[in-house]
């Protein structure tokens, strides 16, 4: 059996819920300005969830040395360097970890110093993600983020001089497009003021509504501007061929990289090699199938000592797992720049030859008019996005493909 070389560690502790943010995260106040000032309460809340934490990763049977691993949240920044260091060491002790392995912490503008940055490289960190979302503090004050623009510039400086000392490896910056009364104008301007600090690679995200957000709640009562369809297809489209421009590689639909700072970590989950997850809310997915932990904090504490009474087989292998079905292969395949080879994906899935022609060809009934269009391109048996048009209209593309997928059920075709 392939072990996982990966592994995805949640840290679900953040000052505040963020207008459009739906994950499950543990918000801890931010009275304070304080960066790492976080009160008693809260640090006895994060002692107790790392005990859980470190319970779990402990109770994995089997294991490899890992490759990548992938702190994230929530902000893992609001840890301290110390408590960064013990999870990298009890992942050590357990997994491995093997030589030139990279390991990432996502961190929040506001929550952290140039002294937590240098502890965090200190005890293994060694690429950074930091969740800029914008440059206009207009912006972030809608949005519901903590931080402000200088504090964006601030990190970026520190990021730059310890990667030029060669101290970090990587880093990125996270950002969010077609947002609350954003312009075209707007987007160049923050997009330019991204680009003006030269991080090695750069995630543009579409905002998405998520049920249960200020942001949902927002738009129900017809409060939030969004921008229009042909306003944000402008900005889209104006992320690529600034990016481009700028000498930025679009390698996945919401990926830029300069040369040789690709996330080998975001490859794993986009390549359908598996990878462990460890934490609330956090999935794993060890060997083709997906297992997810309780998204309420309560939950995942119960799940972990259910877990140790019964042996980590007994929730792994009984509950919350489900397979990574074809649509979902097809779909993060596609995100890629390189595409997918369909009819190796039809063959894993179990397809015999009668199956697999059958399929192939009701699919491509679907997507005839994007091959027409030249939007969806193939070579062999390897489709994917043409950049940027296709990827712009990947929605589409993939709704198509959802369609065809729904025709399967209730067909007597199943891999099992
Ligand atoms: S900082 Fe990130 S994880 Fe935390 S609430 Fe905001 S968007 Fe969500």
């Amino acid at each position: 059996m392939n072990y996982p070389k990966s592994a995805y560690i949640h840290i679900p502790f953040c000052h505040r819920r963020c207008s459009y943010c739906d994950f499950a995260i543990v918000p801890i106040g931010d009275e304070s300005n304080d960066l790492k000032n976080i009160s008693i309460d809260s640090n006895e809340l994060i002692e107790n969830y790392l005990g859980y934490l470190y319970k779990e990763i402990s109770l994995t049977k089997e294991t490899f040395p890992l490759s990548t691993i992938y702190i994230g949240g929530g902000t893992p920044s609001i840890l301290s360097s110390n408590q960064i260091g013990s999870l990298i060491e009890l992942i050590s002790s357990k997994f491995g970890i093997q030589e030139g392995a990279e390991i990432t912490l996502e961190a929040d503008p506001a929550s952290f110093s140039l002294i937590d940055l240098e502890g965090y490289l200190n005890v293994g960190v060694n690429r950074i993600s930091l969740g800029a979302q914008s440059f206009d503090n207009q912006v972030l004050l809608e949005i519901g983020r903590k931080h402000n623009r200088t504090q964006i510039i601030e990190c970026c400086n520190w990021l730059k001089e310890l990667e030029a000392k060669c101290k970090l490896r990587s880093w990125t910056i996270d950002l969010i497009q077609n947002l609350p009364n954003q312009t075209s104008e707007d987007w160049a301007n923050n997009l330019g003021d991204a680009i003006l600090q030269r991080p090695p690679h750069i995630s543009v995200y579409d905002l998405q509504i998520e049920n249960g957000t200020i942001f949902y709640g927002l738009r129900q009562k017809g409060l939030l501007n969004l921008p229009s369809e042909k306003e944000s297809s402008k900005i889209s489209l104006f992320t690529s061929s600034f990016l481009k421009r700028n000498g930025y590689y679009r390698y996945e639909i919401s990926n830029y990289t300069l040369p040789g700072h690709i996330s080998r970590h975001n490859r794993v989950y986009w390549s359908g090699e598996g990878w462990w997850g460890f934490g609330q809310s956090a999935t794993s997915c060890p060997w083709g199938k997906r297992f997810t932990r309780p998204k309420s904090i309560l939950g995942y504490k119960k799940w972990v000592l259910n877990q140790e009474l019964n042996g980590p087989e007994h929730s792994l292998k009984s509950e919350n797992k489900s397979l990574i079905d074809l649509d979902e292969q097809i779909l993060v395949g596609l995100r890629r720049r390189e595409g997918i080879n369909l009819y190796a994906l039809f063959k894993n899935w179990g397809w015999n030859k009668n199956d697999l022609d059958q399929n192939m060809s009701s699919l491509m009934k679907e997507w005839s008019q994007f091959i027409a269009s030249g939007k969806l391109l193939k070579q062999g048996d390897r489709y994917y996005l043409k950049e940027p048009q296709g990827m712009e209209i990947s929605n589409q593309i993939l709704i198509n493909m959802y369609r065809w997928w729904e025709s399967k059920h209730g067909n007597p075709i199943d891999p099992n």
